[in-house]
């Protein structure tokens, strides 16, 4: 007698590109055979596909996420097109029986699940947050807007469950070729800008060294972390982004540091809000912000994005993130600060600039820091706060951070490298855009107006 054909289950990789505590490749597995399958979707998100950085991240991840599941003798099947088309079409054409996929937040995202959960049966699974977002909530049963209530009533649900491993094997069901990885052309070739980028390893096991590596130096995250010169945060953030590694895996690993575990918190945070206000990446959500006096000053936004602000802090990070796709916390602080209050450009500007340029582009993330910075979220910094980039840059020691990315202000001294222009200027480096006093003069100006 011939076995009964039992019908596949689609895995819906999106950003949870691993095997292990992946819910959705459990579920699959645990019903027969799968295809595993990840759709190059630039429609759905439209102008907010994702930006250069990121897919060369995408490309690596991929490449690694297929050579894993080669060795679980299964095939990742690669699709382009829009979510909603391309997924019941591959159901109808396989005669899979169900897709399984883990929850995402962005606006498009829910439209794609929607899209999809339309035409095939859907089965979304939790796994990417500490607490599924909008669970968390309180007294009076409203999500949080702030923080640190948050963070109160969510340590109160950890530990999260424990991390389950990947399937013991998985039995790959008939499926169509798909495209081939090289032909989405997702890396940069004329000019080729990801040299730098080579301090990555994008994929599930450069996502778990970079976590073993930094549980050693964890007990003393709380202090490095604020210093640029020092390796003192985990890297993590891409990695994290794309699922490579899920949240639970993060905090088991790290139980000497609790600060590191409230900034894990942070991004369940980020996408509570996303899912709140889907259009937080586009509107200021203090509505005074949406008449703040604005400059329109595509020079100035130019020499932020290049790096040629002339002040070596600010400089620092946006060559780090130029060449590598990535800034330090305290410098993305730092240098957002500088773009929309000393140079009073929109925040959507900067944030469309890391959209496109930092590997770790993440809507909940980029979006809470942007409108953090400028004051106008619903949980933010005031205003009138407004950093000193050369009182940061010398309390947080960035003389080396400054030479390892201007190196034309190399030779300068400890404390002359933080102001080049007190120290009589040095050729080839620019002279600082704007002084400090009357940029922060005309910032809280601005502010004052914008609240008439
Ligand atoms: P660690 O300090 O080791 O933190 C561990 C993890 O916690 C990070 O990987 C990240 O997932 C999360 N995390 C840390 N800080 C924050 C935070 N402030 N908000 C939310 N989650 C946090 N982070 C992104 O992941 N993507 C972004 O697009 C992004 N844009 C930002 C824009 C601005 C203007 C600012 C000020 C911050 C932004 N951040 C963003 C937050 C933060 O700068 C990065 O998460 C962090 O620098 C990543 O480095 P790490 O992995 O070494 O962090």
């Amino acid at each position: 007698m011939p076995k009964a054909k039992t019908t596949a289950r689609i895995i819906w990789f999106r950003q949870d590109l691993r095997l292990v505590d992946q819910q959705a490749v459990r579920a699959a597995a645990a019903a027969g055979p799968v295809i595993p399958v990840y759709v190059l979707d630039d429609e759905t998100p439209g102008e907010w596909r994702i930006g250069g950085a990121q897919r060369w991240w995408l490309h690596h991840s991929l490449a690694a996420l297929a050579s894993d599941l080669e060795d679980f003798g299964a095939r990742l099947l690669l699709l382009r097109g829009r979510a909603g088309t391309v997924l019941p079409e591959l159901a109808r054409t396989t005669g899979a029986g169900a897709i399984h996929a883990l929850w995402h937040y962005e606006p498009w995202a829910r439209v794609a699940q929607d899209e999809v959960a339309a035409q095939v049966e859907l089965h979304l699974h939790d796994g990417n947050f500490l607490a599924p977002p909008g669970t968390v909530r309180s007294g009076s049963g409203a999500p949080y807007r702030i923080f640190t209530p948050f963070w109160n009533a969510l340590k109160h649900r950890m530990p999260p469950g424990d991390v389950q491993p990947a399937p013991d094997s998985l039995t790959m069901a008939e499926a169509p070729a798909g495209d081939v990885l090289a032909d989405w052309k997702l890396l940069p070739t004329s000019p080729d800008w990801s040299g730098g980028f080579d301090v990555w390893t994008p994929g599930e096991a450069g996502a778990r060294a970079t976590l073993d590596k930094f549980a050693e130096t964890a007990w003393d995250y709380e202090r490095a972390r604020n210093y640029p010169a020092e390796t003192g945060s985990s890297r993590l953030s891409p990695h994290l982004h794309f699922g490579e590694v899920s949240p639970a895996a993060v905090w088991h690993a790290v139980p000497d540091s609790d600060s590191f575990r409230r900034e894990i918190g942070w991004r369940d945070f980020s996408t509570g809000l996303i899912d709140q206000f889907p259009d937080y990446h586009e509107k200021s959500s203090r509505t005074q912000f949406e008449k703040f006096g604005f400059r329109n000053a595509p020079d100035d936004l130019a020499a932020w994005q290049h790096g040629r602000t002339g002040y070596p802090i600010v400089d620092a990070g946006m060559r780090q993130l130029w060449a590598t796709g990535w800034m330090h916390n305290r410098v993305r602080m730092i240098a957002a600060s500088f773009l929309v209050k000393h140079l009073l450009i929109d925040w959507r500007a900067g944030s469309r600039w890391f959209w496109d340029t930092l590997v770790d582009a993440d809507l909940g993330n980029n979006s809470l820091g942007w409108q953090w910075i400028m004051g106008s979220g619903v949980d933010s910094s005031p205003f009138n706060r407004i950093f000193a980039p050369v009182g940061q840059s010398a309390r947080f020691e960035a003389a080396d951070y400054i030479r390892d990315w201007v190196p034309e202000l190399k030779h300068l001294s400890d404390t002359a490298i933080h102001a080049p222009w007190e120290h009589g200027g040095v050729p080839g480096y620019p002279p600082p855009l704007v002084d400090h006093a009357v940029a922060r003069a005309r910032a809280l100006a601005a502010y004052a107006a914008s609240k008439a």
